[in-house]
């Protein structure tokens, strides 16, 4: 690929500015296990540069082996069996989890700092996510306190059932580099509120936050050994948390890649595995649609977090009447977009790595080798500086081309005309992904109809990449296994117990 900055995008490529006196300081993270702050044994640490700006250490946190995460499991397990947690009243469990929440808003600006250095993600985006984190934190607290079971009075005379809902036990939970806030808020307050404890292991990118997040859980009251972060590397920080038959439940978020691994690596111990995997999310756009909030939401969609989102709306699935329009309005929006500098006023940042910067453009280049048409953008911008990408956009996919098929995981789309409404169905299914889909129209039938045809687990009606704590996400086919949020997040970490209890003398079995 081309290193160069293509003209028009001088104007609205924000070039970092490497001298911004919030890039002065390295902050420095200990693991927190059993409540108190510890190093890896080892002593080894990760550091952790702006992917934004490049030179910039910004973190610091330990490298845990498996002996680490080992100690880490033993505490958790220890903290069910034997700690108040697993015992307290929800009500108890709720109002803890309510000043969480409390905390992480009055270290709104701190956390949205950390996020955004380590992520590359604006300061402005990441700070509001972690208000959105809060209200995650705010609606599970609520629930945790009118967490049911159920009664079977209808049995029979001499019978009564009861189902009993227990806390799972032990989790153990992975998350990736995108979203590290949100992704730890959407599983932990779920988990802590079913009465379960945790041990974390966060992307060995952006640990910062989470780290941070366990503090300040443990400021608020929730006990030692019951939310505990180790940080690392994958397979030295993370595996044993599929392997060890301490954990009760793993609750994954990454890549199909090591999702399934891991997996495979749980089920000798027949734990129970969630897995949140990765999406290839169609935007349907019907020629009815508002072709103005389409373009806005389809850039939207395809931009937000430069493309890092498992639900990004990445393949563009439109009735080839309007098209062009369609894409003129696209292509004119995506050549204003203001991207780069993540401390400035962009709308969107870098890219994790040098490694992921450099597996998109492959993506790219791909794309133009086997016969998309390039229609904008393609190119590393500024990669002295950091890991951008231009906003891109192709046009004349075909299904099975590469970049139709495969997560890019950048600000790319792949544009694919339909003419009948069964043949948009049919494409928007046509990805061993089901993670989450749109569909844009005016008429609400034609909405709905292929709403119910296509196999996702998050679905949107004229919008994108929208969600509340009520609603339940997970994906259908390849994107996983599981629900997080809403009231079914909490069955992921509940076990069932149906309780028979006999009512008079029971029949006897065999008569003397
Ligand atoms: P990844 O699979 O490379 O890593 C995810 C986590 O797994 C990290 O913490 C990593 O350290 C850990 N890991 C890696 N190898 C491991 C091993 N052998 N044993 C144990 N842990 C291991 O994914 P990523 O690059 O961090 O994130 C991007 C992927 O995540 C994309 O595919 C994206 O779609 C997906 N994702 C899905 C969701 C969702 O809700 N479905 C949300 C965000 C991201």
């Amino acid at each position: 690929m081309t290193m160069n900055i293509q003209p028009r995008f001088q104007d609205n490529f924000l070039a970092p500015n490497l001298s911004d006196p919030r890039l002065a300081s390295k902050r420095s993270y200990r693991m927190l296990v059993d409540g108190k702050s510890v190093d890896a044994q080892s002593g080894e640490t990760i550091s952790r540069e702006s992917p934004g700006h490049r030179g910039k250490v910004v973190g610091e946190w330990p490298a845990a082996s498996s002996q680490d995460v080992s100690r880490a499991i033993g505490v958790a397990r220890r903290a069910f069996d034997e700690g108040p947690w697993a015992r307290m009243s929800g009500a108890e469990r709720s109002t803890i989890l309510h000043r969480v929440a409390a905390g992480i808003l009055q270290h709104q600006e701190e956390l949205g700092l950390i996020e955004c250095l380590e992520t590359g993600k604006p300061l402005t985006q990441a700070t509001g996510e972690i208000g959105y984190c809060a209200d995650l934190w705010t609606y599970a607290a609520g629930m945790a306190r009118g967490l049911e079971g159920d009664s079977h009075n209808a049995i029979g005379d001499n019978r009564l059932g009861l189902v009993l809902r227990e806390p799972a036990g032990v989790v153990g939970i992975i998350t990736p580099w995108n979203f590290p806030f949100i992704i730890v808020s959407e599983r932990v307050p779920w988990a802590l509120g079913a009465g379960c404890t945790v041990v974390v292991k966060p992307s060995e990118f952006t640990s910062g936050t989470t780290i941070r997040l366990a503090d300040i859980a443990l400021e608020a009251g929730v006990p030692p050994g019951v939310f505990n972060v180790v940080t690392g590397t994958g397979p030295a920080a993370g595996q044993l948390l599929a392997e060890d038959p301490r954990v009760d439940v793993l609750a994954f978020t990454g890549s199909v890649r090591v999702g399934t691994h891991l997996a495979a690596l749980a089920a000798p111990t027949v734990k129970r595995v969630g897995l949140e995997l990765g999406g290839k999310g169609p935007q349907v756009v019907f020629a009815d649609a508002d072709l103005e909030a389409a373009a806005d939401g389809i850039a939207y969609g395809v931009y937000h977090n430069a493309g890092q989102c498992c639900i990004s709306g990445s393949r563009l699935i439109v009735h080839n009447a309007i098209r062009p329009a369609l894409l003129e309005r696209l292509l004119e929006l995506s050549r204003r977009l203001p991207f780069g500098d993540p401390l400035g006023d962009s709308k969107f940042g870098a890219m994790v790595t040098d490694q992921h910067a450099e597996k998109v453009a492959s993506y790219i280049a791909k794309g133009v080798s086997e016969g998309a048409e390039l229609l904008l953008g393609g190119d590393r911008v500024a990669a002295s500086k950091g890991n951008f990408i231009a906003p891109t956009v192709f046009d004349r996919v075909t299904p099975n081309m590469t970049i139709a098929q495969e997560e890019i995981f950048g600000p790319v789309l792949s544009t694919i005309g339909f003419d009948t409404p069964e043949e948009a169905v049919a494409l928007a299914n046509t990805t061993p992904y089901g993670l989450s889909a749109s569909v844009w129209s005016r008429d609400l039938e034609t909405a709905i109809q292929a709403t119910r045809r296509i196999r996702a687990g998050r679905f949107w009606i004229n919008s994108v990449i929208d969600g509340t704590p009520e609603m339940p996400i997970g994906g259908y086919k390849k994107s996983g296994v599981g629900r997080e949020l809403g009231r079914y997040g909490f069955d992921e970490y509940s076990q069932f117990k149906g309780l028979h209890m006999t009512l008079g003398r029971p029949q006897p079995w065999f008569q003397h």
